[in-house]
């Protein structure tokens, strides 16, 4: 038994499925993971792990798992050395700066990797090919909510932790499923509901678990919340539920704003919303008389064609009730993948460095240019092209090469036939994953990457808690970690940064990035953690705007707003709404939980939900197969008849089916932030003839 227990290795990581940020040890032996235990020193979920952390890691050892770079020749893939592959793609991508310019090229970033892959993704685009035209998958879930945050208080990050979300006597949760999508928060909400009498007003379409639990429940018609989030705080101003002194002493245009709520009357929002003006005026008095409140926002919010406006609007009613900047209270978009936070934080955005440091700004530009050891010029102070552009480009092939880093952009991204039809049209497109994913299909180079428990480094969640993981076995194959492929990549294209280990970058962005200042490994060792802004002497900000807004005078702005319905409706022709949205047991398109493991038993196949009164007008029962045909294309699936989702509302999961949902969504997005409007989707339904 001695022996045995000699054998067991015990690694602390932190999950990569989703925001939330959990950490526990590994009990592995060589690359047998034996057992994943939480402890009681993690610093976010304690003893708590939903069933993805707990088992959704049978991809680790899959047998699809790539082993070894590979090229593309004579339209099939032969493995290479990295030598060659990276030599390869480092005269590719030399090449095509030279003849066409830094800004042909654009980087995605992955939201999976860690800060310091992050950091030396954006690193490459700028301080070697010289462009700002690099992003991650925030640009499809939540930038929306951090453009809404920097119109009124900001920072691009929850205003507070976990613990303010427990404390807070409401918590106003919109578009946001977080018993499936954020388990561990909601197991966390639901212990402040039962032990301190915590208040849950839940505004969605759909009758998810949080909905079935809430004090108050508004099943709203999707894509309204802005004229309910407007009207309550019309409503909060004509029954002296503002919050007057901090009105008067932390924010700017109040006046102007409250002009701007005078349509936003309880009838007008009964009308476009669906939900009875007495319903309005009961939540209205929940939140007018709540000592403290945090609102939670997710993709229901942020995945429509005015996502932005709509996150601004949550915030103006913070502030109009002054919930900003005490224990309980806050703006706080739920951030999807584990490391989206990061990806954002440590510069993968197409204006801003490591920090948030405008790269428009020629102070900020002399600054990295200096530390990077590179001439100012070759940083470019015009703000790059976002995921969506560069697909778009890519089609007019303005953008000639592009770097995927762990995205499976061809899956996720709306519109799919335009994101292949962009990636075809390409000269030149390196893919960095663990899997041949579909948008590795269309890659001219594939390069494998390794999964955070064959590397160190670390992650942000969605409280901006930067907590480190540890290596738990040794790479696959000849996989490598990403940060080892960027520096050697790097090196080929004539930079050699010579990192050797992942505290090195850190210590790198540290010295740069004011907003990490205190940030060290020493300091991130084992459970601990730190929460940005990190100050020189390591010190946290957990809760933030105590003091000062972010702005030049360090107070909010309340930002006038008019509503502008969805692009995309149900008409006659397309009569019906497809919802769409995750499951607790897979993430993103399945690469990692539908290898054929556990989490692929719990769900193993896609479906529709549809309403019984659906169901009933059109003769359907559960187990019937349909046809859901957009204006794009169209999928079959089979029903499950379920008052989840009402009248002509439907729900499907984004992770299943061969083609998946972005076969059906367009090209509506917002126009401020050009996110998606995965959830502006109409589609009509015929039954199908099959067993
Ligand atoms: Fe992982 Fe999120 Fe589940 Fe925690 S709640 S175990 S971070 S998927």
């Amino acid at each position: 038994t001695a022996l045995r227990q000699q054998e067991i290795k015990r690694t602390k990581t932190v999950c990569t499925y989703c925001g939330v940020g959990c950490s526990f040890e590994m009990w592995t032996r060589d690359r047998q993971l034996l057992k994943v235990q939480p402890v009681v020193d993690a610093p976010v979920n304690g003893i708590s792990t939903c069933v993805k952390g707990k088992f959704a890691w049978d991809f680790i050892n899959s047998p699809q798992r790539l082993t070894t770079p590979l090229i593309r020749e004579n339209d099939r893939f032969r493995p290479a050395s990295w030598e060659e592959a990276l030599t390869l793609v480092a005269s590719r991508l030399l090449q095509t700066r030279d003849q066409y310019g830094p800004d042909s090229i654009g980087f995605i970033g992955s939201s999976k990797g860690s800060n310091e892959e992050a950091y030396l993704t954006q690193k490459i685009a700028r301080a070697i090919i010289g462009t700002n035209s690099v992003d991650n998958s925030s640009r499809y879930c939540q930038n929306p909510a951090t453009e809404g945050l920097f119109r009124t208080v900001g920072y691009g990050g929850d205003a507070g932790t976990i613990d303010d979300l427990q404390q807070a006597e409401l918590v106003i949760i919109v578009g946001s499923n977080t018993a499936e999508n954020h388990p561990v928060i909601a197991s966390r909400l639901k212990a402040a509901k039962k032990h301190y009498g915590q208040k849950w007003l839940v505004v969605d379409p759909r009758r998810h678990e949080m909905a079935e639990r809430a004090d108050l429940h508004l099943r709203i018609h999707p894509g309204s919340d802005l004229v309910w989030a407007s009207a309550m705080a019309r409503y909060m101003f004509d029954h002296g539920y503002e919050d007057a002194g901090f009105l008067a002493e932390r924010v700017n245009q109040v006046e102007a704003y409250r002009q701007s709520l005078t349509p936003f009357t309880l009838d007008y929002a009964a009308q476009i919303t669906g939900i009875q003006e007495e319903t309005l005026r009961e939540a209205a008095e929940l939140i007018g008389k709540a000592g403290s409140v945090c609102i939670m926002w997710a993709m229901g919010i942020t995945q429509h064609s005015h996502g932005a406006d709509t996150s601004t609007a949550l915030s103006n009613l913070l502030l109009v009730t002054g919930n900003y900047g005490r224990p309980g209270t806050g703006g706080y978009p739920m951030r999807g993948h584990n490391n989206v936070q990061g990806a954002s934080d440590f510069g993968c955005l197409k204006n801003f460095y490591p920090g948030y440091e405008s790269v428009s700004d020629p102070q900020i530009r002399e600054k990295w240019a200096k530390a990077w050891g590179v001439p100012a010029e070759r940083l470019s102070l015009k703000v790059g092209q976002d995921n969506f552009m560069m697909v778009e480009l890519a089609r007019k092939e303005v953008i000639r090469a592009m770097y995927v880093i762990g995205e499976e952009t061809a899956f996720s991204d709306a519109d799919a036939e335009n994101v292949h039809q962009g990636f075809t049209n390409l000269d030149f497109l390196v893919v960095q994953d663990l899997f041949l994913s579909r948008t590795a299909q269309f890659a001219d180079v594939v390069l494998p990457g390794c999964p955070s428990v064959e590397k160190e480094g670390s992650f942000v969640n969605t409280e901006r808690r930067i907590q480190r993981f540890y290596p738990v076995m040794a790479p696959l194959g000849d996989s490598r970690p990403d940060w080892w492929i960027l520096t050697q990549l790097a090196a080929r294209m004539g930079h050699d940064w010579g990192y050797q280990h992942p505290q090195e970058i850190m210590a790198e962005v540290a010295g740069i990035a004011e907003s990490f200042a205190g940030v060290s490994y020493s300091r991130l060792e084992g459970w601990k953690s730190q929460i940005w802004p990190v100050n020189a002497d390591g010190s946290s900000t957990p809760l933030l705007y105590t003091e000062r807004f972010k702005s030049p005078d360090g107070r909010a702005t309340l930002y006038p707003l008019s509503w502008q319905p969805p692009a995309e409706e149900a008409d006659a022709e397309y009569d019906l709404l497809l919802n769409n949205g995750r499951m607790l047991e897979h993430f993103q398109s399945t690469n990692q939980t539908g290898q054929g493991g556990r989490t692929t038993s719990l769900s193993p196949d896609w479906f529709v939900e549809i309403s019984p009164q659906l169901a009933s007008a059109r003769s359907l029962q559960e187990g019937d197969w349909v046809k859901l045909i957009s204006r794009r294309g169209e999928v079959e699936v089979p029903v499950v008849v379920t008052d989840r989702v009402q009248g002509k509302v439907l729900f499907i999961s984004i992770h299943q089916g061969k083609d998946g949902i972005n076969k059906l969504t367009g090209e509506h997005h917002d126009p401020s932030v050009n996110t998606p409007a995965y959830k502006e989707l109409a589609v009509r339904l015929e039954t199908l003839d099959r067993p």
